[in-house]
């Protein structure tokens, strides 16, 4: 691909993409048309996502209303209880919980969220953005369905300013109101396909959905170019000894729901599926290109020979990435996840600065041709050597991500 028509695949999808909506189905019809122009025969498989509509939500301190967003599926009503803020949730601090609304740093995971549940919080609040950052926005947030586990409190999310506030105010008391229609909508996985010369698989992904505040063009739209770069690349030599799957995945910000779809529904196709490569987040101007290899160590050391033969900077390692790759690993297929990763003095994402000011068209030519070509070296194995055996430590930190065991 040239640099204009990277740039108008980019600008073609300027806009949110957020999980169940009108706009994240427009991006699936899109990214399905791009396939078929380079051959591919392309398909959506729609999936059921809950979705919620708030209708009002606020968050008063001692009377102070301070800005929010209601966490949709949270609930409805109304709680008023003592304010505390729990920058950890350690044994001590979970005793103090019973009765109160606590505020949390950072995600509210499922032991987050089942902690502070089990300690008895009356409600929670959680916040996003940066102290110094000139905008107040507030993220849209979901109490995740696979993460309430039936259990639900309200709650809300506000701008990182306004939890400093709400800290050195030190309210005697706080309300949480909210009001919200749930419903259930659909979100797709874009599925295209070039058949190979035996009935075995490459399967890439990247997923196309946004968060609330973000264009998204390096989290992730970067990935899904690049899956057509490869595609555009390998077409052009099919068929090759292994079939290429391509799967755009949507509701990656949801919790990963586009991929887990497909690996619960595939499963039976996977074991003729030898690898998934994975993008999320590449061509950014700065930063560095990693791997995250889920599969035996093997595969490591394999990228860093072929990174140093082909003189490409690398840093790949074992690991399990919070990525599309992730749900394909858990079902034992050999996966890994390619990223071009900024410093965040550079680059964030999950806001309104993930634009293309951070985006580099060269960056992007560069990041596609070394993935093609890595792609190739795979795809027209005689036979792909990576072994399905998945170390324990890959395991374990598969149980860890996936919420089955706690991290030690
Ligand atoms: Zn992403």
């Amino acid at each position: 691909m040239n640099r204009k028509q990277l740039r108008k695949i980019f600008s073609d999808t300027y806009y949110t993409r957020l999980s169940g909506t009108p706009e994240e189905l427009k991006t699936a019809e899109y990214l399905a048309e791009c396939c078929r122009a380079y051959g591919a025969k392309a398909w959506l498989e729609p999936f059921d996502v809950d979705m919620a509509d708030i209708e009002s939500a606020s968050l008063t301190a001692d009377g102070v209303s301070i800005p929010c967003k209601g966490y949709r599926l949270s609930g409805c009503g109304s709680v008023t209880a003592p304010f505390a803020y729990l920058p950890s949730l350690d044994p001590a601090s979970l005793a103090q919980v019973r009765g109160k609304i606590v505020m949390i740093d950072g995600y509210l995971g499922i032991f987050a969220y089942k902690d502070i549940a089990e300690a008895g919080a009356a409600g929670f609040i959680t916040y996003d953005g940066n102290v110094h950052y000139k905008d107040s926005d507030i993220d849209q947030r979901t109490l995740r369905p696979y993460v309430s586990n039936g259990v639900k409190t309200l709650g809300v999310n506000i701008n990182a300013k306004d939890a400093a506030k709400l800290v050195r105010q030190a309210p005697a008391e706080v309300t949480i109101s909210i009001q919200q229609k749930e419903y259930v909508s659909q979100s797709h996985n874009v599925v295209a396909e070039i058949p190979g010369c035996s009935d075995e698989w490459i399967v890439f992904t990247a997923h196309y959905d946004t968060t609330s505040l973000s264009l998204g063009p390096w989290d992730n739209m970067s990935g899904c170019v690049g899956l057509l770069g490869i595609m555009e690349a390998l077409s052009k030599e099919a068929p090759l000894r292994y079939g290429l799957r391509f799967i755009f995945c949507g509701s990656e910000e949801s919790g990963l729901l586009g991929s887990k779809e497909y690996a619960a529904k595939h499963e039976s196709e996977l074991e003729k599926v030898a690898l998934n490569i994975n993008l999320d987040m590449i061509g950014c101007t700065m930063g560095k290109f990693i791997a995250v290899v889920s599969a035996e160590e093997k595969l490591v050391d394999f990228i860093k020979y072929y990174c140093s033969i082909e003189g490409w900077g690398i840093q790949a390692r074992l690991g399990v990435y919070s990525s599309d790759s992730t749900p394909f690993a858990d079902k034992g297929v050999p996966a890994l996840s390619f990223a071009r990763i900024a410093t965040p003095n550079q680059a964030t994402i999950h806001n309104r600065y993930d634009t293309m000011a951070v985006m580099s068209m060269e960056q992007m030519q560069k990041d596609i041709e070394f993935l093609a070509g890595f792609s190739m070296t795979m795809a027209n194995a005689v036979k792909c050597p990576v072994g399905r055996e998945m170390p324990e430590k890959i395991k374990t930190e598969l149980d860890e991500y996936l919420g089955r065991k706690r991290k030690e």
